[in-house]
């Protein structure tokens, strides 16, 4: 069921667990994190960047077949189709193209009073049409579709700013990056979040970049208040490393193995069978109707 995020990531605020929030590319994608959620009965959150979309040809395709899958697999459990990383502009195609939830990054605008000003525009107009909202505040370190920012710990106090204009979950900086993390990389900070956490009392926190922080780190960001964990390099790496096996073992040559059903089976195989071990890690299984 295509629901927005608002009522998941309440209860996972609540009962102290994550929801995965998993990037998607192409219909492979959103099918196979859409079998992983319902075979654990895990709510799920598919995700969308712009540079997905335009490989896909727009927003609304991408979410044409993501309602499709939804409707036509019997999806029983609660799905949230969210933009990721949205510019102002990115968000007003979302809301008109079907999305259920978006997240306006205006943590690359010139000032933070302009995050803040188009931040209330975007919850006023998300909201009317029942389109739960995420914001952030400072920057996330690597690159994501081309934008790069240093990786600043985000301000409790402009969190705090953020939070009160009724935004639905908040993205906020504490060590994490986009990509893949570098052996020199610091880990997370905690007592950062633990600040954060102390203003914005039961918002629910996002994590993004969770692809390569260690397990232990994770968990203790749930436990301190992070609830939608963002998912997308992890998927990436499962499916081009099956596919690679898969070439390797030269069976795209043997009979009619280059049948693109066959070919991209594996990479699909791989996608859900990450996508359920992260749900198992972050606790969102059996969490369907909680
Ligand atoms: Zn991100």
């Amino acid at each position: 069921m295509l629901v927005n995020a608002t009522a998941m990531l309440k209860s996972a605020e609540k009962g102290h667990y994550a929801i995965g929030a998993f990037n998607t590319n192409n219909l492979e994608w959103a099918s196979s994190i859409l079998d992983a959620a319902e075979e654990l009965q895990s709510p799920v959150i598919i995700q969308c960047t712009s540079g997905a979309a335009k490989w896909q040809g727009s927003y609304k395709v991408c979410a044409d077949i993501v309602k499709q899958l939804v409707e036509d697999k019997g999806i029983t459990v609660p799905v949230a189709l969210h933009l990721d990383h949205g510019t102002y502009e990115d968000v007003f195609k979302c809301i008109e193209a079907g999305f259920t939830s978006v997240m306006y990054d205006g943590s690359h605008e010139a000032s933070f009073e302009i995050n803040l000003e188009r931040t209330a525009e975007v919850v006023k107009a998300a909201h009317a049409k029942g389109i739960s909202v995420e914001a952030e505040v400072g920057g996330i370190g690597g690159v994501e579709d081309g934008v790069a920012s240093k990786g600043e710990l985000a301000d409790p106090e402009q969190c705090k700013a953020i939070a009160d204009l009724g935004v639905d979950f908040l993205a906020c900086g504490i060590g994490n990056i986009h990509g893949i993390y570098p052996d020199n990389w610091e880990g997370l900070s905690f007592e950062r979040l633990g600040e954060i956490k102390a203003l914005t009392g039961d918002l629910p926190l996002v994590l993004h970049g969770g692809t390569g922080i260690p397990v232990e780190q994770i968990n203790k960001a749930i436990t301190l208040g992070i609830c939608k964990l963002n998912i997308n390099t992890d998927l990436q790496l499962a499916f081009a490393k099956a596919t690679r096996a898969y070439i390797e073992a030269g069976k795209d040559l043997d009979g009619k193995g280059y049948d693109p059903r066959k070919l991209l089976k594996p990479g699909r195989d791989a996608i859900k069978d990450r996508t359920k071990e992260l749900m198992l890690q972050f606790g969102s299984d059996g969490k369907g109707w909680n």
